[in-house]
C-alpha cells in the first residue's frame, strides 16, 4: 500500500521518504510521505484559504460532511485497524476499539451546535456571547492512540468552523495518512490536510503567524516547548500532557476484584497511556496479597504481535521508548523487589513482559517519572493522610483513581487528589460528553464535551441598547 499526503485537496508525495517500523518485528514495513518545510508552509496556506468559505458553511452544512467522514470510516475499518496494529502495536481488538473511538467521536461532535449564550436581556439592554471560529488549528499527536487522539481534536475542530492539518508522530503517521486519504474524496481542499515530518515541523506549525491554535497532545517537555512558541503570535492552544496517575485502594477495598482492574489500568495499550497507573499506593497489610495478585495476573499475560490472536498486551511503540522503560526496571532492580517479568522477551519486537515491582523508595525514577510502560510500582501505606500527600508529590495531575467498598470515603479521598479527572472503582472511561485534561504540568484546557468544542472558538460579547 502506498500512502500519500493531503495538501490542498491532493494526495501527494512527500520531499522524501521515512521507514514505518512494525514494534512487533522490529522491521520496516511501510514507507511514509515526509514533508518538508515548503510542503508545510503550503499546507497552512491551503488551510488559511479554506478557512472563511468552511466557516461560513455554519454548522447543519458542515454536519453532513463530518457524517460522510464518519461513514467513509467505517467502510474501511479493517484497513484503519490492521494498519494501526502494525504501526502501534497494539492487539487487533484493540485497534478496532480505537477506530471505533474515533466514529463515535465524529458521531458526537457532527450534530453539535453553539449557541449563542444571552447573558442579559432587559428592556434596555440585550448582552448575548457569541462564539466564532479561530481558523487554522495544527493537530499534533503522539503515538499511542494516534487515530482517537486525532478525532477528538478534529470533529470539534471541524464543527465549529476551523480547518485543521494533522500531524502525527513520526513513528505512527499511517492511521493519519490513511484518515486524509478517506478524507481527500469527502472534505474541500485545504479543510483537513496531512503533514508527516521526523519531530521537525511541529515547532514550524506551533510557530506559524497564520496558524490560530495548537492542539497539542504529547510529553511534558514537548509542550512546554509549544507554549513557548505560542508566545511571540499570543496563539491559542490546549496542552494534553504526560501523567503519573496514582491508584489509592483503601483498606476497605477488596484484593480479589481490585487487582485485576489495576492490572489492566496500568498494563493496557502496554501501560503507553497518559492516564495509565502508574504508581500504587496499597495498606501495608494489604501489600502481600495485592503483590501476588498482580504478580499472577502479570503471568498470565500474553505478550505477542498484535496481529496474532490471544495476544493480550503487544509491544513498546518503538525502539526509544523501549530502551526507556528497560532503563526504568533496571533502576527498579537496583532499588526495589521485582516480583513478576522485570526482562524484555527474545526476539527483535520491541516486547516487555509486565512488570510488577514493590519497596522501592519514594524518591525512585519508576515512582517519580512517567515510565509510559507495562511496569508497575507498589508502594505501601500506613496513614491515608499520608499515601494521599505522597499521590499528590507530583508535577503531573492528569488522573487518578480510588478503589474501595465504601463509595463515600471513596468520593472524600478523590475530592482531595490533584488532577484533572478521579475515577472511583472504576478507570480508563472518558465518555465525550465529559471534559477532559490535566491539572498542574499535565496539560492546560479541555477535549471533549462542550468545553472542548469552545477551546476551538472565540467568545465574543455583543452589548445592544435597546430602545
Ligand atoms: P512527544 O511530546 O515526543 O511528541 C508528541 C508530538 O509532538 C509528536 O507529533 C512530535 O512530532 C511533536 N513534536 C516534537 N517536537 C515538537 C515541537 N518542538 N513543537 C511541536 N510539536 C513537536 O510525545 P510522545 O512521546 O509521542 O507521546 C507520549 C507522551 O504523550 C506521554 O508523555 C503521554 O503521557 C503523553 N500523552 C498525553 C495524553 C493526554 O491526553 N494528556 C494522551 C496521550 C499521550
Amino acid at each position: 500500500m502506498s500512502y500519500k499526503l493531503l495538501i490542498d485537496g491532493a494526495l501527494v508525495d512527500g520531499a522524501s521518504d521515512i521507514e514505518v517500523v512494525n514494534p512487533a518485528s522490529g522491521i520496516a514495513f511501510a514507507n511514509a510521505p515526509r514533508a518538508d518545510e515548503q510542503q508545510a508552509q503550503t499546507a497552512v496556506a491551503a488551510a488559511k484559504r479554506a478557512f472563511p468559505g468552511w466557516a461560513a458553511l455554519g454548522f447543519a452544512q458542515r454536519r453532513g460532511y463530518l457524517d460522510a467522514l464518519a461513514e467513509a470510516i467505517r467502510v474501511r475499518i479493517d484497513d484503519f485497524a490492521r494498519i494501526l496494529t502494525q504501526e502501534q502495536g497494539k492487539p487487533l481488538k484493540e485497534a478496532r476499539q480505537e477506530v471505533l473511538g474515533a466514529i463515535a467521536a465524529l458521531a458526537y461532535y457532527a450534530p453539535f451546535e453553539l449557541e449563542p449564550r444571552v447573558l442579559r436581556d432587559t428592556a434596555d439592554e440585550r448582552i448575548i456571547e457569541q462564539r466564532y471560529p479561530l481558523g487554522v488549528v495544527a493537530a499534533i499527536t503522539p503515538w499511542n492512540y494516534p487515530l482517537l487522539l486525532l478525532m477528538v481534536k478534529l470533529a470539534p475542530a471541524l464543527i465549529t468552523g476551523n480547518t485543521v492539518i494533522a500531524k502525527p508522530a513520526p513513528t505512527t503517521p499511517l492511521t493519519t495518512l490513511l484518515l486524509g486519504e478517506v478524507a481527500a474524496e469527502i472534505l474541500p481542499p485545504g479543510v483537513f490536510q496531512t503533514l508527516v515530518d521526523r519531530n521537525d515541523l511541529g515547532a514550524l506549525l506551533s510557530g506559524h503567524p497564520d496558524v490560530a491554535h495548537v492542539s497539542f497532545t504529547g510529553s511534558t517537555p514537548t509542550g512546554k516547548k509549544v507554549l513557548g512558541s505560542a508566545a511571540d503570535t499570543l496563539k491559542r492552544f490546549t496542552l494534553e500532557l504526560g501523567g503519573n496517575d496514582a491508584a489509592i485502594i483503601l483498606d476497605d477495598a477488596d484484593v480479589a476484584k481490585v487487582a485485576p482492574r489495576i492490572f489492566s489500568g496500568a498494563t493496557t495499550n502496554a501501560g503507553q497511556i497518559c492516564l495509565a497507573v502508574k504508581r500504587v499506593y496499597a495498606p501495608h497489610a494489604m501489600m502481600d496479597a495485592l503483590c501476588t495478585e498482580l504478580a499472577r495476573l502479570a503471568g498470565e499475560a500474553v505478550v505477542g504481535d498484535g496481529l496474532e490472536q490471544g495476544t493480550t498486551i503487544g509491544p513498546i511503540q518503538n525502539r526509544a521508548q523501549f530502551e526507556k522503560v528497560l532503563g526504568f526496571i533496571e533502576d527498579a532492580r537496583a532499588h526495589g523487589t521485582i516480583v513478576a517479568g522485570g526482562e524484555a522477551l527474545p526476539g527483535d519486537g520491541y516486547f516487555i513482559a509486565p512488570t510488577i515491582v514493590r519497596d522501592l523508595p519514594d524518591d525512585a525514577r519508576l515512582v517519580r517519572e512517567e515510565q509510559f510502560g507495562p511496569v508497575l510500582p507498589v508502594l505501601g501505606y500506613d496513614d491515608l493522610d499520608d499515601a494521599i500527600r505522597r499521590a499528590n508529590d507530583s508535577d503531573y495531575g492528569l488522573g487518578g483513581t480510588v478503589w474501595t467498598s465504601n463509595v463515600d470515603r471513596g468520593i472524600a479521598v478523590a475530592s482531595r487528589i490533584e488532577s484533572g479527572t478521579v475515577w472511583v472503582n472504576k478507570h480508563l472511561e472518558l465518555p465525550f460528553d465529559v471534559p477532559f485534561g490535566g491539572a498542574k504540568q499535565s496539560g492546560i484546557g479541555r477535549q471533549q464535551g462542550i468545553e472542548g468544542m469552545e477551546d476551538f472558538t472565540q467568545p465574543r460579547i455583543v452589548n445592544v441598547a435597546l430602545g
